[in-house]
């Protein structure tokens, strides 16, 4: 009993944190479950759609069903028994079209009490101007043989696919049937496949025209970012009993090479955080321009060939979305502005994943230094800002109410959510802080929540676990620094380091170079050849940090010794161009157009973001243009604020 009146205590002095980023009137009705129709016409990049939506009403009274949408086209909504049509209209705010979307809104046409369930369908279609898909041409792909389309919904473009309820704080099952035209398509989705049509057609179409039908199944719930859908000629190869990866036919030999040790990842994060439950684990190696680094879709990760080093090296871009399947897809943040509930104990069971691939510990905070740089240098930027919304982003608990969420994405969750996960775990040991994830996940599984849930479920469970007295100090601790890491803007009241032997050796590296004589390579240097890829993107990163003190006669000898201007690592390429940039040391005579070959071959925004933002406006502009087709929306959009306001700020990817 005396837990909970210190649970309620807690909470209402924190209020309720309600999601401001959608247009739904989600806390009067939830989607319960949610079937979806798409016959796909990826020539015209066109598909028409259907939705049949199960909602449960939890409000006293009910007229209305508001749902999120974007750039699509409604055709008619109407309950699927009676087959009665609906007066809907769309509610549009011209400030907020092009932002958020726009409400649409269904009258029922009747009252619907607390605890009644119903089903309505929308017919709908869309187009190029759904943001969250990417309609590639034949010319575009790898085989060359077929048009190729996938998505991308977190943070809040799903609405873009389809009419829904498009917040992480509404979860629900879901069902899919893909119609296709041509027969060399196949499709995967967030779901388990269903064989023998289970799911009755709910359009009519001449079956003539339609080559193949899909269906999948997801009976966990899950929230809208998470559907997902990849369509070309793609195909999978197994790389055990449950794990798999889909690509294109050109590289899934090497894929499927490089990712052989999928299972074992999956187990080292069981070791630490107990069972899997999805069942199987997929990876889409998707094609280059798609805009993150990977996407948590459960059933069906899906990844940048960047990763693809050649070295496994860029594995843990995997075994990261391995860990999301516990953290944000099983427990998700309720609303963006809580994005480091997914993100920052994502990463922390990542890094306890990657203890077991490199067997140190200090190749694990070599890791963990770079990020900190990284959210370091964010931090700094953002905190400067005079615009509140901005300066927001510094911190845990950025403002995204009117905003596009995907504007405060940035490594900060990433990095001060896993900062402050690693305090906390010092503060109370480490078998103690293993068992309270372990416990919070099962109080949370399926469910959304925020930071308050977080910080009263972590209270009970320490006065539960400790003696009063070490309950008491334990406390004191925690609430010395909780709101301030979460809410500041400023550096976290605690300053983590992640010194160690393995970083030091980098950074001293980098100081030798930087106070080497203009041509001279430093004693020793040639010790970078035997550097762990995250050793030589910390080396990278303390440039970058120092660049003003880099002269182009260095930078010319540092590219001849190590190669760097050729290199197959992008999280190495990608550092090194920028520096290029900053230093001046980028002409046609070294590396620029290498440069502008990359930008234009990979399309991932925390490998091409920099460089736009290194670069002069006209030449930023000039690249742009040449490779605008290439990108995914969310990249064009992303690369278009940059060089339009060339602010201080880049989105980072979200893992
Ligand atoms: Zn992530």
């Amino acid at each position: 009993m005396k837990f909970y009146i210190i649970a309620f205590l807690i909470f209402t002095s924190f209020g309720v944190d309600i999601d401001k980023n959608t247009f739904s009137n989600y806390r009067e009705v939830k989607m319960q479950h949610l079937h979806i129709e798409w016959l796909l016409n990826l020539r015209s990049k066109i598909i028409d759609g259907s939705a049949e939506y199960t909602f449960k009403v939890t409000t006293a009274e009910l007229k209305e069903v508001h749902l999120d949408i974007y750039q699509m086209e409604i055709k008619y909504a109407y309950y699927p028994n009676v087959g009665k049509v609906l007066d809907w209209h769309v509610e549009s705010d011209p400030k907020q079209s092009l932002v958020q979307g726009d409400k649409l809104i269904i009258k029922l046409g009747q009252s619907y009490k607390y605890g009644d369930i119903f089903q309505l369908r929308i017919k709908y279609q869309i187009g190029e101007a759904a943001r969250a898909l990417s309609f590639m041409s034949i010319e575009q792909t790898d085989d060359k043989k077929a048009p190729y389309l996938f998505s991308q919904c977190e943070a809040n473009n799903c609405r873009s696919m389809i009419p829904l309820q498009d917040t992480p704080s509404i979860k629900f099952t879901y069902s899919a049937t893909v119609l296709t035209q041509d027969s060399q398509i196949n499709v995967f989705m967030s779901g388990l496949p269903v064989k023998n049509n289970k799911f009755a057609l709910m359009e009519q179409y001449n079956m003539n025209g339609i080559a193949k039908i899909f269906q999948f199944e997801l009976n966990i719930k899950i929230p809208a970012y998470l559907i997902a859908i990849v369509a070309g000629t793609v195909q999978e190869k197994a790389t055990s009993q449950r794990t798999s990866v889909i690509s294109e036919a050109k590289n899934i030999d090497i894929y499927q090479k490089e990712l052989e040790d999928l299972d074992k990842y999956v187990k080292y994060l069981e070791d630490y955080i107990g069972e899997y439950k999805w069942g199987f684990y997929k990876i889409v190696i998707l094609p280059a321009s798609f805009p993150f680094g990977g996407m948590e879709n459960p059933l069906l990760t899906f990844a940048n060939p960047s990763i693809i080093v050649g070295d496994k090296s860029g594995v843990s871009v995997a075994i990261h979305e391995i860990a999301h399947s516990w953290f944000g897809n099983t427990v998700t943040c309720n609303n963006w502005s809580n994005m480091w509930i997914n993100e920052g104990f994502c990463v922390f069971l990542e890094r306890k994943g990657l203890l077991q691939l490199f067997g140190e510990i200090d190749y694990v905070y070599v890791n963990s230094q770079v990020g900190t740089k990284e959210m370091n240098a964010l931090i700094k930027e953002f905190n400067s800002s005079t615009d509140p919304v901005v300066k927001s982003y510094a911190s845990l608990h950025p403002i995204t109410e009117d905003h596009n969420a995907d504007d405060s994405f940035s490594t900060i969750p990433y990095e001060r959510g896993y900062q402050l996960l690693f305090y906390l775990e010092s503060v109370i040991s480490e078998i103690k802080f293993q068992q309270l994830l372990k416990d919070w996940l099962r109080q949370n599984e399926y469910q959304s929540a925020d930071e308050n849930d977080f910080y009263n479920f972590m209270i009970v469970w320490i006065k539960s676990n400790f003696t009063i007295e070490q309950f008491l100090a334990i406390k004191q601790q925690i609430d010395t620094v909780y709101t301030k890491w979460i809410y500041d803007t400023g550096s976290p009241p605690v300053k983590l380091g992640f010194i160690n032997d393995a970083s030091i050796q980098a950074t001293d590296l980098a100081e030798d170079w930087l106070s080497s004589r203009p041509g001279e390579q430093p004693q020793g240097f040639e010790i970078f050849n035997q550097f762990k890829s995250n050793q030589k993107q910390l080396f990278l990163s303390y440039m970058q940090e120092k660049y003003t003190n880099l002269n182009t006669i260095t930078m010319k000898q540092l590219d001849l010794s190590y190669n760097l201007s050729d290199n197959k690592d992008a999280e190495l390429l990608f550092r090194w161009y920028t520096l290029s940039i900053q230093t001046k040391y980028a002409t046609t005579n070294t590396n620029l157009n290498k440069i502008r070959t990359f930008v234009g071959k990979i399309g991932r925004m925390k490998m091409i973001n920099p460089i736009y933002k290194a670069l002069d406006k006209n030449t930023a502009q000039t690249w742009y243009n040449e490779n605008k087709n290439f990108y995914h929306p969310l990249a064009r959009q992303s690369i278009e604020n940059i060089i339009k306001s060339k602010s201080q700020y880049v989105n980072v990817e979200l893992l």
